[in-house]
C-alpha cells in the first residue's frame, strides 16, 4: 500500500527531468529545478530532509543547489545553514579541502565565523553521485572541529557507491535512482 509520503515522493520524481548529454557527453544529467519551482515540491524534500536532522546544530549546503535545498531544510528544521563554496568565491576562509575529479581536481571552501569546534552538521546536496564532492566537504568540516552526523540528499545514483565514500556517516536519499 503506498502511504501519504510516497505518493508526495513519487510526485516530486515526477519533476526531475533526465537531460542526456549535459554538460558533457554520455552524462545524464538530473535536473531537479522543476522540483524548487513547485511549493508542494520543494515543501516535501525539505520536510522529509529536515526530519533526519535530529540533534544537528546546523545544516551544511553545497554549492550550489545544495544551498536553495539545504536553506530550506534550515529553516523546517530549526537550524542555521552554512554554505560550503567554489575555491575563489568566499571573503574570508575557514578551511579548504581539495579533491580528484574524474578529469582534475576541484576545491571547496568553508566559510569564516560558521563552525565552531564540536558543532554537530548536518550536510545536504541535491545529487549524490561517487561521493567526492560530499566526502570532501565532510573532511572540511571534520577540519574545523564538527562532527557530521549525517547527509542528505533528494537523488542518489546508487550505482556510483557514493554511499560507500561516505562511510560511516549515516546517508539519508529520499530517491534512489
Ligand atoms: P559526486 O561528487 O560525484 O558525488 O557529485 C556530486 C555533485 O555533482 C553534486 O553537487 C551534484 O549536484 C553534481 N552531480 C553529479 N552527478 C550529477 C548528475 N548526474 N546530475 C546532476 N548533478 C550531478
Amino acid at each position: 500500500m503506498t502511504s501519504p509520503d510516497d505518493s508526495s515522493l513519487m510526485r516530486v520524481a515526477g519533476l526531475v527531468v533526465d537531460v542526456p548529454d549535459h554538460p558533457g557527453p554520455g552524462i545524464l544529467f538530473k535536473d531537479i529545478t522543476p522540483v524548487l519551482a513547485d511549493a508542494e515540491a520543494l515543501t516535501t524534500v525539505a520536510t522529509e530532509l529536515a526530519s533526519y536532522v535530529g540533534h544537528a546544530d546546523v545544516v551544511v549546503g553545497i554549492e550550489a543547489r545544495g544551498f536553495l535545498i539545504g536553506a530550506a531544510v534550515a529553516l523546517v528544521a530549526g537550524t542555521g545553514i552554512v554554505p560550503v563554496r567554489k575555491a575563489g568565491r568566499l571573503p574570508r576562509v575557514a578551511g579548504a579541502r581539495t579533491y580528484d575529479l574524474e578529469y582534475g581536481t576541484a576545491t571547496l571552501e568553508l566559510p569564516a565565523d560558521t563552525i565552531v569546534p564540536g558543532a554537530r552538521a548536518f550536510v545536504v546536496d541535491d545529487v549524490l553521485a561517487t561521493g567526492g564532492t560530499a566526502a570532501a566537504t565532510c573532511a572540511l568540516l571534520a577540519d574545523a572541529g564538527a562532527e557530521v552526523i549525517g547527509f542528505g540528499a533528494l537523488l542518489e545514483l546508487t550505482a556510483l557507491g557514493g554511499r560507500d565514500a561516505l562511510a560511516p556517516i549515516p546517508v539519508h536519499a529520499l530517491l534512489p535512482v
